[in-house]
């Protein structure tokens, strides 16, 4: 059903077009009055009656919303019956009463709602309460006028008319009203039934949002990972690169250039340097390999600063690592005019003995930015490298030469003198050796202890090591206190001549122990191929013979190789 406040709705809508309505009414009376001259008073009357109702309409519709329907009903009974007086006194005029007839209906009208007119109860009541103004009007005037009984007649069948008409109405608007309640009622299942429908929809649709943007995050994810597989795939390579060139060399130097070859190869740089100090028993070396591109524009003469002891030491002695992402060139000195703009500085331990320093460099900027962890790896994998090279230095060190002395021992020397021979005879170039033993070194022993024996034994081999470096020759610890010099491509005469200096030498020595100072002696022998000895197996045997012959003369002495000391 409709409810009253839709009715009272339409009516207040309905009321508002009959505002405008009673103001032209009012403009055409008032009008009327001033140019129209016929019955002024009736006319004034009337305009009066027209005005009262306005004003009570206007009360209704904008003071009396709130009140109940009662109230409302005695106004509205009271306007029509306002109106049937107003509308018997234009009983003359013809517009006047068209216009007062309109006026009273839709009044009537508006009165209609103040029931349910869609009860048929209610209905009866309505027309009763809209039509009985009018009648009740009529009758008083016509008793008041004394009328004859054919225009009461005529009135009563007209207020028959107008009940009837009014029935009619009401009883239309109650199909209207039913009618509009099922479209509404039908309108607003359709519409709740698409509200659910868009609802269901609105949430399908947000599902669909939250699934894309998970789907977003996880497509963001997995690009992610795909960009570390990524870049764990190169960093691989570059590893495997690295520990394939590490695996090529063992010598250091040769290492060295095959690292920087693949650190800067792989790992596209243009500049790439590795400096490793050793100090190996007191014995320091300086082993380095650098690498640059042409679009670095590196001056030689920089690079020479940098391929330096001091340089390295001076970054390892800091300790930290040094990382540039931009104008390189313009921090380190040593890169000054170059177009390096990142770099990375590592210094490394690689063993107790040894350091490294580690340079990496690009033309472009922040080149080595977010990769710390592989860099540290990858500086690992070379500090084995170079370690393993170290320790196989140390190694062979041990193998070939005496401990003691720091000469070559007599092992190593076996194992290479098969190729001196063969060098020599296939040169056909002389080949001499000189054997000498230190006298009476028991008694040395004896008299002073190992330990000074010792040092006697190390100082032979040391002078025999300067001898042997500045004439070209080999020399070796041949035995406990026996030494040999192989001088390849040298005759007698000036072997003998290098021997004479060095025995002199020695046997003026003066060594200082428990405060004495003693000096020693050597016996030496000389044979040389192919002046006094033809066949070269037997040159070794042939330099002991002639120091023998030395110690059988009387030692401290030089004894040259022939034919009659074999016999
Ligand atoms: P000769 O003049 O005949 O050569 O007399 P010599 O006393 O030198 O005799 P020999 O060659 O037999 O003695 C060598 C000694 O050298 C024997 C050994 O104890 C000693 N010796 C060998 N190697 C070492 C070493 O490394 N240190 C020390 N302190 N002594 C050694
Ligand atoms: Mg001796
Ligand atoms: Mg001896």
């Amino acid at each position: 059903m409709l409810s009253r406040e839709d009715l009272l709705l339409f009516e207040r809508k309905f009321s508002d077009i009959n505002m405008i309505a009673i103001s032209m009414i009012l403009v055409y009376y008032l009008l009327f009055i001033m140019f129209g001259k016929v019955y002024l008073v009736d006319e004034i009357y009337t305009a009066a009656g027209f005005a009262a109702v306005v004003l009570a309409d206007f009360i209704f519709i904008h003071f009396l919303k709130n009140y109940n329907d009662n109230l409302k009903k005695i106004l509205k009974y009271g306007m029509l019956l306002l109106l049937g007086w107003a509308l018997l006194q234009t009983d003359s005029m013809l517009y006047s009463t068209i216009i007062a007839m309109a006026f009273y209906f839709s009044v009537t009208f508006q009165s209609l709602f103040l029931f349910d007119i869609t009860e048929p109860y209610s209905r009866i009541w309505a027309v009763i309460f809209t039509c009985s103004p009018f009648s009740l009007i009529c009758f008083i005037d016509m008793i008041l006028k004394d009328q004859n009984n054919f225009l009461i007649f005529i009135i009563v069948i007209a207020l028959c008319m107008f009940s009837a008409v009014i029935y009619n109405i009401t009883c239309r608007l109650s199909e209207f009203a039913l009618l509009f309640y099922n479209k509404i009622n039908s309108l607003n299942g359709i519409a709740a039934v698409s509200k659910e429908e868009s609802d269901s929809i609105k949430i399908q649709k947000d599902k669909l949002e939250q699934i894309n943007e998970q789907l977003s995050i996880e497509r963001f994810k997995f690009k992610q990972a795909n960009e570390i597989i990524l870049k764990n795939n190169e960093e691989i390579k570059i590893q495997n690169t690295i520990v394939n060139a590490a695996a090529k060399a063992l010598d250091l130097k040769k290492l060295l250039e095959y690292l920087t070859e693949a650190t800067m190869v792989s790992m596209k740089l243009d500049f790439v340097s590795f400096l490793i100090l050793t100090d190996e028993e007191g014995e320091r070396r300086f082993e380095y390999s650098s690498k640059y591109s042409r679009a670095s524009s590196i001056d030689t003469s920089n690079l020479e600063r940098m391929e330096t002891r001091s340089f390295a030491e001076a970054y390892i002695k800091n300790g930290a690592v040094i990382e540039l992402s931009r104008d390189a060139s313009q921090t380190i000195n040593e890169l000054s005019g170059s177009n390096i703009h990142s770099m990375n500085l590592t210094p490394a331990v690689i063993n107790e003995n040894s350091m490294g320093l580690y340079l990496l460099g690009s033309i472009n900027e922040n080149a080595f930015l977010n990769n710390q962890n592989f860099l540290k790896s990858l500086f690992n994998h070379i500090s084995l490298a170079i370690n393993n090279a170290i320790l196989y230095s140390r190694m062979h060190t041990m193998a070939t030469k005496d401990g003691l002395t720091g000469i070559y021992n007599r092992r190593y020397f076996n194992s290479i003198y098969q190729s001196i021979i063969h060098r020599c005879t296939s040169n056909q170039s002389p080949l001499t050796i000189i054997l000498f033993d230190i006298d009476k070194f028991k008694g040395i022993n004896d008299t002073y202890g190992h330990i000074f024996g010792d040092k006697v034994i190390r100082y032979c081999g040391q002078t025999a090591l300067r001898y042997g470096r500045k004439y070209n020759g080999l020399p070796v610890r041949y035995g406990g206190e026996e030494f040999i010099i192989v001088f390849p491509k040298k005759n007698t005469a000036v072997v003998n001549a290098v021997m004479e200096e060095m025995h002199t030498e020695i046997k003026t020595h003066i060594f200082n122990i428990e405060e004495k100072q003693i000096s020693i002696n050597i016996s030496i022998g000389i044979a040389s191929y192919p002046e006094n000895c033809r066949n070269t197996d037997e040159l070794l045997n042939a330099a002991d013979s002639a120091m023998y012959v030395s110690k059988k003369n009387g030692r401290g002495r030089i004894t040259l190789y022939n034919q009659d000391i074999m016999a």
